[in-house]
């Protein structure tokens, strides 16, 4: 089924401009979406949504907003060259400003994905980034509880939608000792992703198709499953 752009425009256009969302901003408390520079300018002169006229926040409306980037990377992925003729219009801009491009990383493309580190201090700030709620939980019913009488399955974490399936697998023997020095592979949906996909990716594929669900609403959310290859020495513990 083909889906007409025109329908989904009014889940990404923003209202106070009539454009595409460019740096979707959200506020938390309504989860209405707009530009990240016509909100801001919005709030100079009041506390509510422009959208709903709820109270943002009683002093400080921009504490309850939030750089929304899985609601961008939709932007981008669903609205042909946006995210080219943006980057090309900062890079002009700057051009005539005479600036320099000091926030490389804070660009929108997702192509530094594959060489970002969780152990490279100062290369990236994940500190801003869009949160993704994970669960983790063996195929091969692995608990995590070693000896309580209630036997954990799942673990949930909270984190980066640019944290790599290399991270995920680096953090799995963490929370299950159990798993050092095996082979793992992580599955979603039960396909085996490879190690340079970011969560971020996950998700938006398996959001495509599902454009029926209004996912302004939904939690991003993902359950991830993990394998490993080598049977544990149930005595080595
Ligand atoms: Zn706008
Ligand atoms: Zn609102």
């Amino acid at each position: 089924r083909r889906i007409c752009i025109r329908d989904l425009n009014p889940h990404i256009v923003c209202i106070l401009c009539a454009g595409y969302f460019i740096d979707a901003t959200t506020i938390t408390e309504c989860l209405h979406t707009f530009c990240k520079s016509c909100i801001v300018k919005y709030l100079q002169t009041s506390k509510h949504c422009p959208m709903c006229n709820i109270k943002i926040h009683e002093t400080q409306p921009f504490i309850n907003l939030k750089l929304d980037r899985v609601m961008q990377d939709i932007v981008y992925k669903i609205v042909p060259n946006l995210m080219e003729n943006e980057e090309q219009r900062r890079k002009d801009f700057e051009k005539v400003r005479g600036l320099s491009h000091p926030n490389k990383n804070d660009s929108f493309s997702s192509k530094d994905d594959n060489g970002s580190h969780f152990d490279a201090p100062g290369r990236h700030t994940y500190k801003y980034d869009e949160l993704i709620n994970i669960c983790l939980e063996s195929q091969q019913g692995l608990t995590m509880s070693k000896c309580g009488q209630i036997e954990v399955m799942r673990k949930f974490v909270r984190c980066s939608v640019r944290t790599l399936i290399l991270h995920v697998k680096k953090l799995l023997p963490r929370v299950w000792p159990i798993l050092r020095d095996k082979e793992l592979e992580v599955l979603c949906d039960g396909e085996v992703l490879p190690d340079h996909y970011c969560l971020k990716y996950v998700w938006l594929a398996r959001w495509t198709g599902k454009v029926e669900t209004n996912y302004k609403y939904l939690n991003i959310f993902l359950l991830i499953h993990f394998i490993f290859t080598e049977i544990p020495n149930d005595t080595s513990i």
